[in-house]
């Protein structure tokens, strides 16, 4: 009773702000599962995203669907409708530019339906289910990557491949790529499923794999979500690691920094032990501190100042890198804590039972072979979770000072391997390390992909 009247709201309301553009009986036709919400603060909502800057139109209506069939009864009422209205998916609302929103249709808000406003009826989305023998999960395509995490984990299992920031939605990542330092290794997190269900253009409702409706699957993964909307991904997963070494070095020299940053990569093939897990790196642009805003890295009390290494053109490279690695594996001994100087790499043993023999030889081994600064190597040693949660922290620092919600104008970028060396000097070089007014929100993110191109954030 409750939902027959709240889709007779939602109907009016429509009515009301659209005239009779919109034939309201094609809307009746969405039948009492679909939860439409023209709730004002469901709409204004919809309408903004993590970019502050659209200030695109409201949409008219909101759906908080609970399975895929309501999103199917949506689409296939657009797709029938003689008068047409569009249908736009949105994730948690992350894009820059509006790329979730839809001004004279309707927004399927596929994440946050487990509890937000609009949900009358009390049905959610379904929960992830995890295959632990097959070492896969299914996940509603509106499920945050946190929540992902949280729910394998509880069967000692992970993702392989991630975002460098976890709550972002399911649907909305594998519809760009899914980008972070596992991408080497593992590929994006579009290289990562293995089957999905998804909402066409026209309703229907597809399963769609590399074996079954291949070209739909291929289509939907880096879709920008124009070619059906995600309700389901099978996503592969492996042991979780329980703890991680996080590394970060020092160039001022841009090419020994790209080269070090190659051969890393080009070590994908190795066995495990042979290679890291998470190869990343930044640039280094003012006289701070060298944390980001990304990740707190180093304590206040220790701070790094950029001017004591010599930059060079008034930009230092970092390659930060990390090696996971499991407590139960090996015996442990006492915490070492690497130290780096000019004659070398050593270990100073430490009070507590964290770092393993074996690990710490690996990454000894590792290291040996990249050319960074001496005496610029920083390390830390932390939870998995806390690991793949680190933007979190600094979101919520952010979040605390009133600097969260506020516009971001960011570009990401791929650079083809044979133009970065153009692209360091004219933009970090020419225009980032010459600047002399401080600049905010600049930070220059850089990781090398394995088909030899540079991806710039
Ligand atoms: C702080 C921050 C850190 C980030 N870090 C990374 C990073 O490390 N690596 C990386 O790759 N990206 C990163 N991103 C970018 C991010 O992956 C994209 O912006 C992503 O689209 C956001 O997901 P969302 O759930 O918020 O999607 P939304 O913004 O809601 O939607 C994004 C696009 O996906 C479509 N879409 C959403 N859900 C679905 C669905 N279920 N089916 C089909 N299409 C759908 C929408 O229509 C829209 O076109 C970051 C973004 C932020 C804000």
């Amino acid at each position: 009773m409750a939902t027959k009247l709240l889709l007779t709201f939602a109907i009016c309301r429509l009515i009301v702000t659209v005239g009779l553009t919109l034939d309201p009986t094609e809307l009746l036709l969405l039948g009492v599962d679909a939860q439409l919400s023209v709730d004002p603060t469901d709409v204004i909502a919809a309408s903004l995203d993590f970019g502050l800057l659209t200030g695109a139109q409201p949409p008219l209506a909101v759906m908080h669907p609970a399975s895929s069939q309501d999103v199917a009864q949506l689409v296939k009422a657009a797709y029938g409708s003689n008068f047409g209205f569009t249908v736009s998916a949105r994730g948690h609302g992350h894009s820059i530019n509006g790329q979730a929103q839809t001004a004279n249709g309707v927004v399927v808000q596929m994440s946050g339906s487990k509890g937000g406003s609009g949900v009358a009826s009390g049905r959610k989305p379904p929960h992830p289910r995890v295959w632990p023998q097959e070492r896969f999960v299914d996940v509603w395509g509106g499920e945050l990557w946190i929540d992902v995490l949280r729910s394998t984990l509880q069967h000692g299992l992970a993702p392989k491949s991630w975002t460098d920031y976890l709550y972002l939605s399911v649907g909305g990542t594998l519809s760009n790529a899914g980008i972070s330092g596992q991408a080497f290794n593992h590929g994006p997190q579009i290289s990562n499923v293995h089957e999905l269900d998804v909402v066409t253009g026209k309703g229907e409702l597809l399963t769609c794999s590399e074996e079954q409706n291949s070209e739909m699957f291929h289509a939907v993964l880096g879709g920008l979500g124009q070619f059906g909307i995600i309700t389901r991904a099978r996503i592969s997963l492996e042991p979780a690691p329980q703890r991680v070494r996080w590394i970060r070095v020092l160039y001022s020299n841009f090419s020994t920094f790209t080269r070090d940053q190659e051969y890393l990569i080009s070590l994908h093939e190795q066995p495990a032990s042979q290679k890291f897990d998470y190869v990343e790196g930044f640039v280094i642009v003012d006289e701070g501190l060298i944390n980001n805003w990304r990740s707190s890295f180093f304590s206040p009390h220790n701070p790094v100042k950029i001017s004591s290494l010599e930059p060079n053109g008034g930009v230092l490279y970092c390659l930060e890198i990390a090696k996971n690695y499991h407590e139960s594996t090996a015996s442990t001994i006492d915490q070492v804590f690497l130290v780096f100087g000019t004659s070398g790499i050593s270990f100073n043993v430490l009070n507590s039972k964290l770092w393993l023999m074996t690990e710490m030889q690996e990454v000894e081994s590792l290291l040996k072979k990249l050319n960074f600064i001496p005496a610029s190597v920083f390390t830390t040693d932390l939870p998995y979770v806390d690991f793949l949660d680190r933007v979190h922290k600094a979101e919520l620092k952010l979040r605390s000072k009133g600097l969260w919600e506020v516009p971001h104008p960011w570009l990401n970028l791929f650079v083809p391997k044979s133009k970065i060396a153009d692209f360091d000097k004219g933009v970090f070089k020419g225009i980032l390390g010459k600047s002399v007014v401080p600049l905010p929100h600049v930070e220059s993110r850089i990781e090398d992909d394995e088909r030899g191109g540079w991806v710039v954030w």
